[in-house]
């Protein structure tokens, strides 16, 4: 019952110590549908206070969280997980209110983040240690993971269920107690968040969310009781985070923006390298770390490639994400908006050229934040529309000569997030992959995102950090370890074993 009055109420709460309590905010910020401006809640922007009175909570429940066993832990994690798949669609209405994106898009990032729950739900197995016996004479040596404490996990508006339970589940299933801080764009889906895990079980205190900006991130990063920080958002505010949290002896993976390249090959399928580029360079909008957002193509194909590639985007529905047979939704503000168009100028004024001009879908809608899929085409590597992430539907086009100098193009990139390659050609797919300098490759694959019993590997500025989220990192990133070494003085004295 108190779960949803949270959700009714138009000041959203902060979860502490099991309880909804409001917090000390004085300020509080609309939170807009960004398709129709229609306003879903009022967010807090929360006080160091109420971050400590979140940490403390936190504190509290990890000597019991601690101490459950594994296996009780990984029990709740299923019914966590039994609980997203009954409220998906439910789930899916919330973030496509708040982020604009389609239901279909929310449903698959849904799925994404139960994919990591059902991955953490085998934590029996993952947390396990190492023995080895008789390193020397009648010693054993033995390696322990133990949880690392209370974690912070702060998220980016993009994907306000997938980023959480990037972190959540893992963290929780490694024993720790946790202290989400969601973006003030996108909160309402962190709040359902709360009250699923809430209702599969989770004592309180041991998920604790607490809403707001800058001023309960540099809270949570001072306090000398946050013991880690898994950090998703964008490359300038990663950056300080992971200075900021390193600093105080934290340890923190800070997984931030992308500029990810997308190389066309003359021998590439035309058809489906063209269906993949837009999907990855429109889907949610643009609003992805992971979409292609320059084109790099072998000039010998550039113009059979860009028009069909101009007919895709032509086909793309924009508008409202809950309505029917809607492809693409609007961006996430009015102010991002701007940016965005400014940047186009920009470009423009530079020498590239307008290949498809979305900026009038915005004309077409009644109201909300849109941009229709854009192309700029004749793109060079040194303006700003490719050195800059625009986190929208704009791609960029350059054109080259052959593989060698394509790769090139992408390695200038002080980003490295994704890189793709189209061919058919095992050879330029081998020296694709040996040579280019990004985490996550996609051959003939436009949204390479791995697994979530693999790690997420952003390189170079999409990145900072030592374990990445996910897969083995994620155990690694979640746990510390103890090495015992053990001697029984009484069985040195033993007779040698039976059978040796
Ligand atoms: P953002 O950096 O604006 O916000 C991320 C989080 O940091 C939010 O919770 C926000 O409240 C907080 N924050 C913002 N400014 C801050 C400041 N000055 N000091 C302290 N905290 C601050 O990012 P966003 O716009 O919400 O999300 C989009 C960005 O996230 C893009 O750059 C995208 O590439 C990146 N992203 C990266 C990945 C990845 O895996 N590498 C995944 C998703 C999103």
């Amino acid at each position: 019952m108190v779960l949803e009055t949270a959700m009714k109420a138009t000041r959203l709460s902060n979860f502490v110590g099991g309880v909804w309590r409001a917090s000390e905010a004085r300020e509080v910020l609309p939170v807009p549908n960004p398709a129709t401006e229609e306003v879903l809640a009022e967010v807090p922007l929360s006080t160091g206070n109420d971050v400590d009175a979140a940490v403390s909570a936190a504190v509290q429940a990890f000597a019991g969280w601690s101490e459950v066993p594994v296996v009780e832990r990984a029990r709740l994690l299923f019914r966590f997980r039994e609980l997203l798949v009954r409220d998906l669609h439910s789930l899916a209405r919330t973030l496509t209110q708040e982020n604009g994106k389609t239901l279909k898009e929310a449903e698959a990032e849904i799925w994404r983040g139960i994919e990591v729950v059902e991955f953490a739900a085998g934590m029996p197995h993952l947390i396990k240690g190492e023995i080895t016996p008789q390193v020397s004479r009648g010693i054993d040596m033995e390696l322990v993971r133990m949880p690392v404490g209370v974690v912070a996990g702060i998220t980016p508006f993009n994907f306000p269920v997938m980023v959480p339970l990037w972190m959540l589940p893992l963290a929780l299933g490694a024993g720790n107690t946790f202290v989400l801080k969601p973006s003030e764009r996108t909160p309402l889906s962190a709040t359902r968040l709360a009250e699923l895990l809430t209702e599969a079980g989770f004592p309180e205190g041991v998920f604790n969310l607490v809403h707001g900006g800058k001023e309960v991130v540099s809270r949570l990063l001072e306090h000398p009781d946050v013991h880690a920080v898994s950090f998703v958002g964008s490359q300038p505010v990663a950056e300080t985070v992971y200075r900021t949290a390193a600093a105080r002896g934290k340890r923190v993976q800070a997984l931030a923006g992308a500029k990810n390249h997308h190389i066309v090959l003359q021998d590439a399928h035309l058809a489906k390298s063209v269906q993949n580029v837009a999907s990855s360079a429109f889907g949610c909008a643009g609003q992805r770390c992971m979409a292609g957002s320059v084109v790099v193509v072998e000039e010998a194909v550039a113009d059979r490639f860009l028009a069909s590639l101009g007919k895709a985007a032509d086909e793309i529905c924009v508008g409202n994400g809950l309505e029917e047979g809607i492809e693409q939704g609007p961006l996430i503000r009015s102010e991002h908006r701007e940016k965005v168009l400014n940047k186009i100028e920009e470009g423009v004024k530079e020498g590239a050229v307008l290949f498809r001009d979305g900026r009038d879908e915005q004309a077409k809608q009644e109201k909300g934040y849109f941009l229709g899929p854009t192309i700029l085409d004749r793109v060079r590597p040194e303006m700003a529309v490719v050195r800059e992430e625009l986190f929208a539907p704009v791609l960029s086009v350059i054109r080259v000569k052959d593989l060698t100098e394509a790769l090139e193009v992408v390695n200038r990139s002080r980003f490295g997030n994704a890189a793709v390659l189209y061919t058919e050609s095992g050879e330029s797919a081998r020296r694709f992959r040996e040579e280019v300098q990004a985490g996550m490759l996609g051959i003939n694959v436009g949204v390479p995102v791995p697994s979530a019993f693999f790690p997420f590997s952003g390189w170079k500025q999409s990145f900072y950090g030592d374990l990445h989220a996910n897969g083995r990192d994620a155990i690694e990133f979640y746990t510390k370890k103890k090495m015992v070494t053990s001697r029984w003085f009484g069985s040195e004295e033993e007779s040698p074993k039976a059978g040796r």
